[in-house]
């Protein structure tokens, strides 16, 4: 099934208790397009960059199969810039530079070719550019799902309860959910939050796992225990990507198969954290995810 991405596509700089980059290359859309292309061929790429972004990035997409018409490059213009620190149990980090640059007065053009999408991913994006890229849809896809943070809470309160009253699955982290509901509880939390809108939450917590919420019903996933953990740059986004497109793939959006894209969600985004930026999930094989995926079993899986 096609796939449709937007967000961010991006430098970051990132300081972890392990070390610091430079600029890398970043962005909620690159996690989410590279996730999702090991799952399905058909991802479609819509975002913005300047003339300053790499080639080679680009071309790294492309070898994934990832279609890149929808990726505007900006003359003369800066690419969005992220920088962020991240605290000592790389649970939570500061945000220290957000330069939206081209990301300012971002018009998504939806290409012709990528119209009738099946999956829509709403990486984190201004809320405004979410939403008309739903309107710019001829047809309304059979799923959009949609990641945000912290940073649209403070600046476009409005805009961001507006979109997020149009999707199916919202992903958000669980300081998020308490900042958007006001509810400590992560229970009433994502009761407050369904009533916005959204039938689904995801709420992740890290190297504490995810939660799935649909109505009463509620699935926990754990985070794999790993050895080394370098970055948590782009996980959420990785797990966005293995997400939705496990789904594509299966095409299959009940609550049950949503439990099992989780999984796929959390093995790729314990991938990435093993190194800064998106090093480890650019080239990632078929025996390693699958093996992956074997250990979650064994770690959850007990008779009683
Ligand atoms: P995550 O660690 O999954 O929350 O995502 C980190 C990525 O989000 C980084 O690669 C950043 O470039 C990107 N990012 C950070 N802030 C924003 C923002 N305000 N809008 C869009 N993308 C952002």
């Amino acid at each position: 099934m096609s796939l449709l991405v937007v967000g961010s596509v991006a430098f970051d700089a990132i300081e972890t208790p392990f070390g610091k980059t430079d600029k890398i290359v970043g962005g909620a859309a690159s996690y989410i397009a590279l996730a999702s292309s090991y799952f399905t061929q058909n991802v479609n790429l819509v975002a913005v960059v300047g003339d300053d972004f790499p080639n080679e990035f680009i071309a790294h997409l492309n070898v994934h199969g990832v279609n890149t018409e929808g990726l505007q490059v900006k003359k003369g213009e800066k690419s969005f810039f992220w920088s962020g620190k991240y605290h000592t149990d790389m649970n939570s980090r500061d945000t220290i530079t957000t330069e939206l640059n081209v990301l300012g007065d971002f018009d998504p053009i939806i290409p012709d070719a990528y119209q009738n999408c099946d999956y829509l991913m709403l990486g984190n994006l201004t809320p405004k550019v979410q939403q008309t890229v739903i309107e710019r849809l001829t047809k309304r896809p059979k799923l959009i799902v949609m990641d945000t943070m912290n940073f649209w809470m403070e600046i476009a309160m409005d805009d961001l309860r507006r979109t997020i009253s149009m999707v199916d699955v919202l992903t958000i982290n669980d300081e998020e959910a308490r900042q958007l509901s006001g509810e400590y509880s992560l229970v009433k939390a994502a009761a407050k939050i369904q009533e916005m809108g959204p039938k689904y939450l995801i709420i992740k917590k890290g190297e504490n796992g995810a939660l799935l919420f649909h109505g009463k019903q509620i699935f926990f996933a754990p985070a794999l225990p790993l050895e080394e953990v370098f970055d948590p740059t782009g996980a959420g986004d990785t797990f966005a990507g293995g997400f939705i497109g496990y789904l594509a793939k299966t095409n299959d959006i009940s609550f049950d198969n949503m439990k099992n894209a989780i999984i796929y969600g959390s093995a790729m985004a314990s991938f990435c954290v093993e190194r800064f930026g998106t090093e480890r999930i650019v080239n990632l094989n078929n025996d390693e995810l699958k093996n992956r995926i074997s250990e979650f079993k064994h770690l959850v899986k007990f008779d009683l």
